[in-house]
């Protein structure tokens, strides 16, 4: 095909993601994308936390319905909000760069059956490997942290012993750049659009980023998609793109959405939504033991290191990876020179020299259809699609392991220290990780929306990103896995449009 026209709804990691690759491959294509979001950082896609100053990262973080910072929930209680009582603090974001724009940036690998069981390992390998490599992923960031490596080795001696080989606790791979200061530039959709959107790249004269752009329609002739109708959210015209491909990147619910109210709804469109149930904590680090590990001295260099950039969150972060049978959990630990809410000074704890870990269990939500979201055609929400309704529960099952893993998490705090955030379960919808909802399946049985290349089924010129493809249940944080995903739909695509290099 002859300078084909590829439309991708979203401009977060996984949108990003297609338009990366499909141009790398198909350099003749035009790829438009189209996000609901404002541009918030001059760099289109960046991480907000690489903003210092914590005025200006205020402003471009806060929302309306402010869940975690930059996201606003999808359950705001006015006309037109979402109903998710099962599911209370469902989340989304909207802004050049999606949640992308405001992540923790934690990109741990899949493993045991967290992976897509019909993705052969060899090529699964490959294309984590790909996906690191977009994202920037940077398995020892803070790794020379000497208070790091103390909380590493006090978190050792309590755990080591129970954990398999090449599963112990390490450093939790993120995504950015370490920087020669010590601070780390933190990776958003902007290294994944990379040469997209460096001026001097030919590849960005075939790519158009529109913001404040509502895809309000896919359009199909049959099962063919032929564009998607847009609105201009600054004057609130509406048009029609035409299209040879569409790729829907929109989040797990806004693209579930989108299909719905475009007339694609396979039987699995929405269901079988799972997140992570999350229990989290913080820590109080005990100078003692801290002590046996770690100087003064050492202290001291962390510190200074944290004052570069004290607005952002994250310093020396380790982790214990989910591994099985005995470790269904992916557990991160990060460390904090203070603690994430106010303490009154002269409290047990408060001002705590040694600081604080901020530390969480992650854990499996086991896919089943009834935990899902539904849309209404008789009700309209805010923005006029068919509203969501999300049901959703945990099962013996899953409060078995979260049982478990409260258990862990005090074992573990007592190791460092003392409780100053005693363990506590999170409301449903906390993680951010939404997964399941399009569902990607080896065949076309009703239990999945996408095929193995992530092509709505019976629809070959429509593709679906992002973690809601995920079809297994997993615990750690799911963009890398996404990602990888969508460079092998990407590659699908760029083969299909006779790509030489595919
Ligand atoms: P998104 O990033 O959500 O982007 C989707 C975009 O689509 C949005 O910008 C939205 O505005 C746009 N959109 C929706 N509907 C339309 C429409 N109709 N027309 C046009 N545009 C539309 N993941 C990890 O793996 N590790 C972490 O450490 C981590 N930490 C996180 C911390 C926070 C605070 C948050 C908010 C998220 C975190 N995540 C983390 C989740 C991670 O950000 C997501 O997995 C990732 O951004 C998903 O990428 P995406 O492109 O699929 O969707």
């Amino acid at each position: 095909m002859s300078n084909p026209t590829i439309a991708i709804v979203g401009s977060g990691p996984i949108g990003s993601t297609y338009a990366r690759v499909l141009l790398e491959q198909v350099p003749n294509a035009r790829v438009v994308m189209f996000e609901a979001g404002p541009q918030v950082t001059e760099v289109p896609g960046e991480s907000v936390r690489n903003i210092a100053d914590p005025g200006e990262k205020a402003r471009v973080t806060e929302g309306m319905f402010t869940a975690r910072q930059g996201t606003h929930l999808l359950d705001f209680g006015g006309a037109g909000s979402a109903h998710a009582s099962s599911f209370p603090t469902a989340a989304a974001a909207t802004n050049v760069g999606g949640q992308g724009a405001h992540w923790t940036c934690a990109t741990p690998s899949p493993a045991f059956s967290e992976k897509v069981p019909f993705i052969a390992d060899e090529e699964w390998d490959g294309l984590i490997e790909d996906a690191k490599q977009l994202l920037h992923v940077h398995s020892a960031a803070f790794a020379d942290s000497a208070v790091g490596e103390a909380i590493r080795t006090l978190l050792d001696e309590e755990f080591g012993a129970e954990l398999p080989e090449g599963y112990g606790v390490g450093t939790l791979p993120v995504a950015g750049d370490p920087q020669p200061d010590g601070s780390v530039r933190w990776a958003g959709a902007d290294v994944v659009l990379g040469p997209l959107i460096d001026k001097d790249s030919p590849l960005s004269k075939q790519f158009e980023l529109r913001d404040l752009t509502l895809v309000r329609r896919v359009e199909l002739d049959g099962h063919r998609v032929t564009g998607v109708t847009v609105e201009d959210l600054r004057t609130g015209e509406k048009s029609f793109v035409a299209a040879d491909i569409v790729v829907v990147a929109a989040d797990a619910f806004r693209s579930p959405q989108l299909l719905w109210a475009s007339g694609v709804r396979p039987q699995a469109l929405g269901h079988y939504l799972t997140e992570h149930p999350v229990v989290i904590s913080t820590v109080a680090l005990d100078a003692e033991r801290m002590g046996r590990y770690a100087t003064e001295e050492d202290l001291k260099a962390e510190l200074a290191r944290r004052a570069l950039n004290p607005a952002d969150p994250v310093a020396a972060v380790n982790r214990i990876p989910f591994s099985e049978p005995e470790h269904p959990f992916s557990v991160q630990v990060m460390y904090t020179e203070t603690t994430p809410f106010p303490m009154e000074p002269g409290t047990p704890y408060s001002e705590n020299r040694w600081g604080y870990v901020n530390m969480g269990y992650g854990m499996r939500k086991h896919p089943r259809y009834e935990d899902a979201v539904t849309f209404d055609d008789n009700e309209p929400d805010y923005r006029g699609f068919p509203n969501m309704r999300i049901e959703y529960a945990l099962t013996e099952r899953e409060n078995a392991e979260i049982a478990e893993a409260t258990e862990r998490l005090r074992r573990a705090g007592k190791a460092l220290g003392a409780f100053v955030a005693e363990p506590r379960l999170m409301p449903n919808g906390s993680s951010l990780h939404y997964q399941g909802t399009m569902r990607m399946g080896e065949t076309d049985d009703g239990t999945s929306v996408a095929d193995p290349w992530s092509r709505v089924w019976g629809y070959n010129n429509l593709v679906v990103g992002g973690n809601a493809l995920i079809p297994t249940a997993t615990a750690m944080n799911p963009t890398l896995m996404s990602v990888a995903i969508a460079v092998r739909g990407a590659r699908k695509v760029a083969e299909e449009l006779g790509s030489q290099s595919a």
